[in-house]
């Protein structure tokens, strides 16, 4: 195991976050509201953070003018779905967001001296929140397989000589493909962490991008079944985001689990995530054979499911593993892409929606799903179910949509700050052209989201009160050059695992 080492980066980071602290004071908090006043803080020392590492890394526009003074906004005229039973749902609203949440939501604000932005011609909604992704190897999309074999002795062959510096692009990468399409939350499930600089390099992507989510530290994709991940740089790093106190960005665990390791390595695994009180997720019974382990009637008979560990795929668990998994109150996550992609089959709808799991749905990565497209993914599940089924909506549009969005936040802990547009809430929200050749007219709101719409409808986004994306174009990324990087790390690193 590894001592624990001071990086630069984060020294810097952490010296930057005490200044801005000190300009917070100037800022506040009299005027706030006393619901969630502790979020409000917190969300603008994240704010201006986030905007002061994208300078500092030199890689992001726009950095400068949303960390300065102008926090609050009405987005006016877009149709609301609100996921949270607002009566002003279907109707026009104007939204009031101030200091990263969600102020007021009414028919009409007027508000002098705020800037107004004008969504009509949208419905607004909460933003999407992707459950499991590997971001990573965003920039090895479509290398589904090589000379070197199967998709996983391709990532396997990559994965050895991959780099920190190309898991930082990767990360980067993905992220500006999440805030295009619309995905505000994100889960990253890092499982090719080689050394403590991988996981740096993709933490330090996550805290400069200003897109909420976890950071699920992992494990290198070569490591042995009788190898215990590297726990101490866990816990350097959980220290280290602590001294942060990044409000966008919390730590969490990925590890192989049962079905992909030793018995004592993943008992000492979810021993670990459980003493540092950190949030776990893991592949399970993806195939036929590995679900025959039985593996998640063990972890709940040993106490070790919870709201707190998050399964993913269950592609072949039955109804009795999902009424475990619910009555336990751990979370889902499921990728019908890239389970179909990669063969685990047919995800099993109808027992999931059965069991009243908490469900939440993923991309899961770039190389086999080939875009990040929370849309697609809504439809794919959706048909699946009624393919399933052989009947027509066996489960609703509605509740699709809300795997989409608060079912996926609730099963990141999230619930409380996004995943509905709510006042307190943090401003976590996307507007979608209704007015567009591909989205007009509009049948019903869900069908739309799930049918017809597509990442180039999202005309903006907003995460914590901040503009990323607004008329269809992203507000902070340097697009050309994030994807001429991405380009040239794919092809060096293709060279280098001889692909
Ligand atoms: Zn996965």
């Amino acid at each position: 195991m590894q001592r624990l080492q001071p990086v630069d980066a984060w020294k810097s980071l952490i010296g930057l976050e005490s200044a801005l602290s000190r300009t917070m004071e100037e800022h506040r908090i009299s005027e706030l509201p006393n619901y969630q006043n502790t979020v409000h803080r917190r969300g603008f020392i994240v704010s201006s953070l986030s905007a002061g590492v994208a300078l500092g890394a030199g890689r992001l526009f726009g950095a400068e003018k949303a960390s300065a003074k102008s926090e609050e906004y009405v987005l006016s005229g877009a149709t609301l779905l609100s996921q949270a039973g607002n009566e002003l749902d279907g109707s026009k609203v104007d939204i009031h967001v101030k200091d990263g949440a969600i102020f007021a939501i009414a028919a009409s604000i007027e508000a002098p001296g705020v800037s107004r932005i004008d969504l009509s011609g949208t419905l607004v909604m909460p933003g999407f929140v992707d459950t499991h992704w590997h971001m990573w190897n965003t920039i090895a999309r479509g290398i589904q397989s090589s000379a070197k074999g199967d998709f996983f002795a391709t990532q396997k062959a990559l994965a050895k000589t991959w780099t920190a510096e190309a898991s930082g692009v990767g990360v980067r990468l993905a992220l500006a493909e999440a805030v295009n399409s619309g995905i505000t939350t994100v889960n990253n499930w890092a499982h090719n962490v080689r050394a403590r600089e991988f996981a740096d390099a993709e933490l330090e992507a996550q805290l400069a991008s200003g897109v909420r989510g976890r950071f699920s530290y992992g494990y290198p994709q070569d490591i042995a079944e009788d190898e215990v991940m590297d726990v101490d740089s866990l816990a350097a790093t959980q220290k280290r985001l602590a001294e942060l106190d990044n409000p966008l960005i919390h730590l969490g665990l990925c590890v192989r689990g049962p079905d992909r390791c030793e018995e004592k390595v993943w008992r000492a695994e979810w021993e670990a995530a459980r003493s540092m009180k950190l949030p776990l997720t893991t592949h399970i019974a993806s195939t036929a054979a590995k679900a025959a382990n039985g593996s998640i009637r063990k972890l709940h008979q040993n106490g070790l499911l919870g709201p707190d560990i998050q399964l993913v795929h269950a592609t072949h668990a039955k109804l009795d593993d999902f009424k475990l998994i619910a009555d336990a109150g751990s979370p889902l996550s499921i990728s019908p892409w890239t389970e179909l992609e990669v063969g685990y089959g047919l995800p099993p709808l109808l027992e999931i929606a059965k069991s009243g799991v908490e469900l939440g749905l993923s991309v899961d990565n770039m190389v086999l799903a080939g875009r990040a497209d929370m849309f697609e993914v809504m439809k794919i599940t959706a048909d699946l179910a009624a393919g399933l089924a052989t009947q027509m909506l066996p489960i609703s549009l509605s509740k699709v949509v809300s795997w989409a969005t608060i079912g996926g936040a609730r099963g990141l802990q999230l619930g409380e700050q996004t995943g509905s547009l709510e006042v307190g809430k943090r401003a976590d929200l996307i507007a979608v052209r209704t007015d567009r050749l591909n989205t007009s007219p509009v049948g019903s709101a869900e069908f739309m989201l799930t049918h017809s719409a597509n990442p180039a409808s999202v005309d903006f986004v907003m995460i914590d009160g901040k503009i990323h994306k607004q008329g269809g174009r992203l507000a902070k990324v340097d697009l050309p050059a994030l994807l001429e990087e991405s380009q040239t790390m794919i092809s060096s690193l293709k060279k280098s695992a001889g692909l």
